[in-house]
């Protein structure tokens, strides 16, 4: 039996946006994103108010690429 494929829209990029984008894989992200430094999403640097999107998990032949990536503020309403 197979599982079934989780297909995640993509929307538009709009404020707050990055808040609930869906996270890329580890291996396209800049030095800076990794580093908790830029916005996971957008790339912007990041400041104050940046909100934890967790951790991507990512494997290199016996290289782990596990990061916890963070984003930009939320700025939209809810
Ligand atoms: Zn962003």
């Amino acid at each position: 039996m197979q599982k079934p494929t989780l297909v995640v829209p993509i929307r538009p990029p709009s404020r707050g946006a990055c808040a609930r984008a869906p996270l890329p894989a580890v291996y396209g992200l800049a030095w800076a994103q990794r580093a908790g430094r830029a916005c996971v999403i957008c790339g912007q640097p990041l400041t104050t108010g940046a909100v934890s999107r967790g951790w991507i998990y990512g494997k290199h032949g016996a290289h782990r690429l596990d990061v916890e990536v963070w984003c930009c503020p939320k700025t939209e309403d809810p």
